[in-house]
């Protein structure tokens, strides 16, 4: 096992990490940019080293400042957190020639898997339903026009070095066609600096709907279940549950073994999701994630399994602490995403948290880094906190986070709670009936 972990992160995820970490018995590094030195996690780490100013560039992508605070501090193995150096294979890659032990997957795998044409290629190959699509890049015109009639319309135009919903775009005729090629390619190029890319049959009213494995790096995988991450605004996940409510026991069991005999083909290593559209009972792949995911606990809280202690043991060369055999699916969980963020516009809303207060009482998980009196810095993300809720059915779930939510306190701050309290009231959702656009047209029609 390891001596001491550093932790090259910040936020509620830093936080996280660290509490796993010291269940274990294992020392931790925080380390911080100065926007950050008041951070919690940095005040409840063993050390902390300050790694550059606010810009995430200079701090908490500056590979060379985390490497030396690995050596300042004597750690042994770096956990990246999601988001940041996560899936950086060229980090992974550095720290191994350290003598240093990322805590993820190897640097081949998050390779391959970053790059959407090659991960979708692979996952093909290893069972794994996937879009209906061109085989990889397309670069002509003619042929684009072919795979598509092929497929049928609408297609989407995907950017092959694609995220965060960029150099996509819908064609629902042979004549938006070209232009939607070119207007991905040119946004793909500006965007990432590679302009491959390739065609999808464009699914109408798909749910996103995910399953996390985790593999032991020598053969073995696990699935544990799946998250229902349909609801979203801007490709961005605002609420997630497990089990998904579109899900019945024997499509679970399914999917889940697909996935998990595909990364034991594979020889993952640690913590994945395959990230799925599911429409009419089918499922389509559209890309892995090779890291912890900011929805995690809603699968450790139907499931008892830590994640983060399975990674470190995995990291370690420990394994996996459990057999699928003995994984056992409880009840339901709901997590809400709080944003500092206005709940309607969602603009950023950074300032001082002059009040914090969290809910409690049986199920319920706050996730947060903030605390009354503390200042969000405008140089990151707008993720303030994850509340966390379990029920033994989805019924009483839903009732358990009505009063989570009622209990809530963000003062000082526009925060997203109040879009939390108009969701668990409404009725579709109360149902467990939304797809992926869901949300953003229950927006528009609000506001
Ligand atoms: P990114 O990495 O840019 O987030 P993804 O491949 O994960 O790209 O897709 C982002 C989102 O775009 C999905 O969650 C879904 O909402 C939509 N999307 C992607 N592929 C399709 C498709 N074939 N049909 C319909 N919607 C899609």
């Amino acid at each position: 096992m390891f001596q001491k972990i550093l932790i090259a992160n910040r936020g509620e995820i830093a936080l996280r990490v660290l509490r796993a970490a010291k269940e274990l018995g294992i020392q931790t590094v925080a380390v911080h940019s100065t926007a950050d030195a008041d951070a919690m996690h940095v005040r409840l780490a063993d050390e902390s080293v300050c790694i550059g100013p606010p810009a995430s560039r200079d701090s908490y992508l500056n590979i060379h400042q985390i490497l030396a605070a690995c050596e300042i501090t004597g750690a042994d193995a770096v956990h990246p957190g999601y988001g940041f150096l996560s899936e950086n294979a060229k980090f992974a890659e550095i720290l191994a020639a350290h003598n240093l032990t990322f805590i993820g997957p190897t640097a081949d795998h998050i390779r391959v898997m970053g790059d959407k044409i090659e991960a979708k290629r692979t996952v093909k190959k290893l069972g794994i339903p996937v879009v209906p699509g061109s085989e990889g890049a397309v670069t002509d015109d003619r042929e684009a026009k072919r795979i598509a009639a092929d497929i049928g319309y609408p297609v989407l135009v995907k950017a092959s070095a694609g995220g965060g919903g960029r150099g996509m775009k819908v064609a629902r005729t042979e004549d938006d066609l070209s232009e939607a090629l070119s207007t991905a390619r040119n946004e793909a190029g500006s965007a990432f600096g590679d302009d491959a890319v390739y065609i999808e049959k464009y699914l109408e009213k798909p749910r996103h709907i995910e399953v996390q494995v985790m593999g032991d790096g020598m053969g073995k995988a696990i699935h544990l279940g799946e998250r229902d991450c349909s609801l979203q605004r801007r490709h961005q996940k605002v609420w997630e549950e497990a089990n998904s409510p579109a899900l019945n026991v024997e499509q679970r069991t399914r999917i889940g073994e697909t996935v998990s005999k595909a990364m034991a083909d594979l020889g993952y290593s640690g913590a994945g999701t395959i990230e799925f559209l599911y429409e009419n009972g089918e499922f389509y792949f559209i890309e892995m994630n090779t890291r912890l995911q900011v929805e995690h606990p809603v699968t450790e809280a139907i499931t008892g399994i830590d994640l983060v202690h399975e990674q470190i043991r995995v990291a370690s060369g420990g394994g996996l602490s459990v057999t699928q055999e003995e994984v056992r699916f409880h009840g339901h969980a709901i997590e809400c995403r709080i944003n500092a963020e206005d709940p309607r516009t969602f603009v950023p809303s950074p300032g001082t948290i002059t009040h914090f207060h969290t809910p409690g009482g049986l199920g319920v998980r706050v996730d947060s880094g903030v605390y009354s009196g503390y200042r969000i810095p405008p140089y990151y993300d707008s993720l303030i906190g994850k509340l966390i809720v379990h029920g033994r059915n989805r019924v009483e779930c839903m009732m358990r986070l009505r009063r989570a939510l009622d209990e809530f306190v963000v003062d000082g701050i526009n925060s997203t709670l109040p879009l939390f309290r108009d969701l668990v009231g409404n009725v579709d959702v109360a149902n467990g009936d939304y797809d992926i656009h869901w949300l953003e047209n229950y927006l528009a029609k609000s506001a």
